[in-house]
This record gives structure tokens, C-alpha cells and sequence, in this order.
């Protein structure tokens, strides 16, 4: 195995990480107690807490490269789990502005666009608007028929509202997203 090296790109990656989390990375002392508690562990290629090793390892290309950062859903459970403290959730959230604004390969893409889905629909009607959200997604995976029944259910249950409900003051939530494109 090629032994790690340490030199400036390492702290590069590890303090742009901890600039936008304020997650406090350097107080893991890998205990796995976040591991432990996620509750998509199972499904993640690297567990929570090796994501921290390898951002401390300046393993930029990897740790922006794996399934975990997109399989974690931001539950939290791993936050409050942490002896230490340590904000994994707002890492993971780091890692995967840093993945799509350097053009990393994404290595979940339907989670990448259901999430934007999620987004564009709360930006248009101030709230999620999930039949079109769902519809939208298929349509962008092209993949119309594989959960039909589900939907089915879903209406015939009444779960699923044919038309977007809309918050009253559509012009501040635009307004947010504006601010927010214009911070990020
Ligand atoms: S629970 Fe906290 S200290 Fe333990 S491995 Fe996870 S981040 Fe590190
Ligand atoms: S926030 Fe992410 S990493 Fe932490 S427990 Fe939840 S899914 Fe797992």
C-alpha cells in the first residue's frame, strides 16, 4: 500500500471541509459510534467515519468520489451519537456542495437529481409538490413504469395531491432562493 504523505494539498482539503461545516473534524478520535448509529451504513461503500479519516488524509478525489455522501440523508442520528461533537451531518452536506460545484463524478446521480427535483418544485411552489416530483424524476431517469403501482396506491390513498398546494408568500421563498444562490 502506498504509504500516506502529508504536505500542503492534505490541510488544503481538510480546512476548506471544516471552513464550510464548522464541524470540528480534527476531535474524531474514531470511536465509531457514528458508524454505528447510521442508519444507511449498511448500503454506504465508507462508513461515516472513515469519510473523516480520509478528508484528515487530504483523500480529496476519493471521499468527493464515494456513495456515502450521497446515500446519507442528513438524519442526524451520527451528529448526536458523537462523543466529541462532531458535525458528520454538516460534513456530508460539505462534501456534497464541494462534489457538484468542482464537477466531481457523482457517484449516486439519481439521488443528485431527485434532490434537485425536491428543490425546484419548493422553489416554484414555496412547498413539495410530490406527484410532480415523482413524475418529473421518472421522466428524467426515464424510467416511467417501475414504480406504477406504488403511485397507483398512493393516489387511490389519497397521499398524493393531484395539484401543488402553494405557500401564500411565493415572493419570499423566491427571495431566499435568490440569497442563497447568491451566498453559495
Ligand atoms: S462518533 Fe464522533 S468521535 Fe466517534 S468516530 Fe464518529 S465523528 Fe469520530
Ligand atoms: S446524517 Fe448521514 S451519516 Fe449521519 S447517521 Fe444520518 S444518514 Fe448516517
Amino acid at each position: 500500500m502506498t504509504p500516506v504523505t502529508f504536505d500542503d494539498t492534505t490541510h488544503e482539503f481538510l480546512e476548506a471541509v471544516e471552513n464550510m461545516s464548522h464541524a470540528g473534524l480534527n476531535r474524531c478520535w474514531h470511536c465509531l459510534a457514528c458508524s454505528g448509529g447510521c442508519p444507511f451504513s449498511r448500503d454506504m461503500d465508507v462508513l461515516p467515519n472513515a469519510v473523516i479519516r480520509m478528508i484528515q488524509f487530504g483523500m480529496k478525489a476519493q471521499v468527493l468520489g464515494c456513495s456515502t455522501i450521497w446515500l446519507c440523508v442528513g438524519c442526524n442520528t451520527c451528529s448526536v451519537e458523537c462523543p466529541n461533537a462532531v458535525d458528520i451531518a454538516a460534513i456530508m452536506d460539505a462534501l456534497r456542495q464541494t462534489a457538484i460545484r468542482e464537477g466531481a463524478p457523482i457517484a449516486e446521480p439519481g439521488i443528485l437529481e431527485f434532490h434537485n427535483q425536491v428543490v425546484d418544485s419548493i422553489s416554484r411552489h414555496g412547498r413539495t409538490h410530490k406527484l410532480e416530483i415523482m413524475m418529473r424524476y421518472k421522466l428524467a431517469e426515464r424510467d416511467l413504469f417501475s414504480d406504477i403501482d406504488l403511485g397507483l396506491r398512493m393516489l387511490s390513498k389519497r397521499k398524493l395531491d393531484l395539484l401543488p398546494s402553494k405557500v401564500s408568500d411565493k415572493k419570499a421563498v423566491q427571495a431566499l432562493f435568490r440569497l442563497g444562490g447568491e451566498l453559495s
